[in-house]
């Protein structure tokens, strides 16, 4: 079964009543956009991704690194903006089912999705829905109210599945009749399979829900500790986070032997459970002969982001007498934020000496001890 994404990010956010129209704003580097297509990406089913976006947010858009996705222009409603991207599809070949999502809702879970197409094998039409618990009333006059039965009400969430032939037709059918819901195209005589959605997958509408959203992010925090020493020796080069310093003295190392980034890399693979520095990059291996460190964090990035992992900060010690790094330090945190993709106020560092005491201070050897926070996107 070959699967389509459609993420709808063509509104023009004039509720959220903010510069950054909202599928742009950034939780932990990462745009409401990004969080959700990092999402699907996991699932191989999905052979299109498409972001349909609202044309005076192109400048916006072009700042996000997005490979391997389709980008449409949305229509002035969000039926037709569907429809564009339904339309797109038609062309391509053997889509049978189509997942169309609302990029507001960015934290929807994994097992939602894996729900959905277990769903599909079966279904047409899988609807996300949630009960209402709150009590409800009609106005019906200008101070009488009428209490609803909450039991014939729920609402219902994204993302939504179909069958693309389906809802391709309906959409071509209606293309002209105004729309703000795919649901309610359907003919009653469709089967509708809806299945529960989750609280946790509430429509940013709002900053209170941005906030909502990040506090939620938060609860997510992890920490990791890291800690590399490495030999000061004549005739090795001296690499501190990434960047190489003047020294008549260097590190001894079966890789470049960057104490910093050695550390940053244990610190990062602590937080998010992933083992070491040793188990994924072996010392005896002829492959990382005197590779560059900042290579090996680059990777390390790419492996906790495939699990949904971001950093979120990093505080780092080196410990050393020589050399003073004051000179240096604004260009290792620039260099640290750029290969973690992460924005260099979330980089700190410090220098520290032994006092002149043990190796350290005899200049014979230069450590670094880190800590990281990281958030996990689910
Ligand atoms: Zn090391």
């Amino acid at each position: 079964m070959k699967f389509s994404f459609i993420l709808l990010a063509g509104g023009n956010s004039s509720r959220f009543k903010s510069k950054l129209p909202k599928p742009y704003n950034k939780i932990g580097g990462k745009t409401l956009i990004e969080i959700s297509t990092n999402k699907i990406r996991q699932f191989q089913e999905f052979k299109k991704i498409i972001i349909v976006y609202h044309k005076k947010h192109i400048n916006f858009l072009k700042k996000i690194n997005l490979k391997n996705i389709i980008f449409l222009q949305g229509g002035k409603t969000r039926q037709q903006s569907t429809y564009n991207a339904l339309n797109y599809l038609e062309k391509q070949n053997g889509i049978n089912k189509v997942l169309i999502h609302d990029a507001a809702r960015p934290n929807f879970s994994s097992n939602l999705i894996k729900k959905i197409l277990h769903e599909s094998k079966k279904n047409d039409i899988i609807i996300p829905v949630l009960k209402i618990y709150d009590s409800l009333k009609k106005k019906y006059d200008k101070h009488k109210f009428l209490n609803l039965k909450r039991d014939d009400f729920f609402v219902t969430q994204t993302p939504q599945c179909f069958n693309f032939k389906k809802i391709f037709n309906l959409h071509s059918k209606n293309k002209d009749n105004y729309n703000d819901d795919d649901l309610s195209l359907i003919n009653s005589k469709d089967k509708i399979k809806f299945i529960n959605g989750e609280k946790r997958n509430f429509k940013i509408t709002d900053k209170y829900d941005f906030l909502l959203l990040k506090d939620i992010y938060k609860s997510n925090l992890k920490i990791g500790i890291g800690f590399d020493v490495h030999k000061l020796v004549a005739g090795r080069k001296l690499f501190l986070g990434g960047i190489k310093i003047p020294s008549p003295i260097g590190t001894l190392g079966h890789s470049d032997g960057d104490p910093i980034l050695h550390a940053i890399i244990d610190a990062v693979l602590g937080a998010c459970q992933m083992k070491d520095i040793g188990e994924l990059f072996s010392d005896k291996s002829k492959k990382y002969k005197n590779i560059s460190s900042a290579l090996l964090i680059k990777e390390v990035i790419g492996k906790i982001r495939l699990k949904n992992y971001e950093i979120n900060n990093i505080d780092i010690n080196v410990i050393t007498e020589t050399p003073r790094l004051k000179k240096f330090k604004n260009k290792i945190v620039n260099n640290i934020s750029t290969l973690c993709g992460i924005s260099s106020d979330k980089v700190n560092i410090k220098a520290k000496t032994t006092e002149k005491l043990g190796i350290i201070g005899q200049e014979k050897a230069i450590a670094a001890e880190v800590i990281v926070s990281v958030i996990k996107y689910e």
